[in-house]
């Protein structure tokens, strides 16, 4: 990471956006503001190592149990895009479908050379005990990794293969696995560690996004 590492984070909904109300967890915009309310709380150590980061909200809210391929679609055209003004990107979303995300993601964005990493959390952000504040540590600080390249997912102190990755656990921190793929990095003593002789090697800028005018948007 260098002090010019500028990261863009997507936030399309899910459970780490939510609030409590009378009518139990609805969704909740202002994530902009209230994700940097809550670095705030981390170690100045730890928020020093952090990239800096501009987040685009969704202007409607997701849960993920009801995206679909037009979803990932739109996903990775705000990529796209904008791929060549940031050095890595976030996607973060419900958990319900992350897994198909990071696999789609990992299908249309093939060959991407910056790191592209999906999360999310089995708790809203200003829940008690939450792990969304460590998620979105670990994937801004994954996301600055130059040496990624590929669909990550960040999850529970885990980096998973995204095209590997399948939801485990509805309520443990680890919600995530990959049982066919082995970690590519872990969060350790604050900070992470990549294993690199499991990564993808870098396959240099030429990534295409596909003509996806079929599914009609
Ligand atoms: N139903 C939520 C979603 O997938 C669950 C979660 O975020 O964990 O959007």
């Amino acid at each position: 990471m260098t002090p010019e590492t500028h990261i863009l984070v997507l936030y399309t909904g899910g459970t780490l956006g939510m609030v409590e109300s009378e009518q139990g967890l609805v969704p909740a915009g202002d994530f902009d503001a209230r994700l940097r309310a809550a670095l705030e709380q981390l170690p100045p150590s730890r928020r020093g190592r952090l990239p800096a980061f501009t987040l685009r909200e969704f202007p409607q809210l997701i849960d993920s149990s009801s995206a679909t391929p037009a979803d990932w679609h739109t996903i990775a055209s705000q990529i796209a895009d904008a791929y060549d003004s940031f050095d890595g990107f976030v996607v973060l979303q419900g958990t319900d479908t992350l897994a198909w995300t990071a696999s789609s993601l990992a299908f249309q964005l093939k060959g991407t050379a910056r790191p592209v990493i999906v999360s999310g959390a089995q708790l809203p952000l200003e829940a008690e005990h939450s792990d969304a504040l460590g998620n979105v540590e670990l994937a801004l600080t994954a996301a600055a990794q130059p040496t990624l390249n590929e669909v990550v997912v960040a999850f529970g102190g885990q980096l998973l293969r995204g095209v590997c990755t399948r939801k485990w656990y509805t309520q443990d921190h680890r919600g995530f696995t990959t049982p066919n793929a082995p970690l590519l990095g872990e969060w350790v003593d604050d900070r992470v560690v990549l294993y690199p002789g499991r990564l993808m090697d870098d396959q240099g800028p030429a990534f295409e996004l596909p003509d996806y005018g079929r599914l009609g948007k």
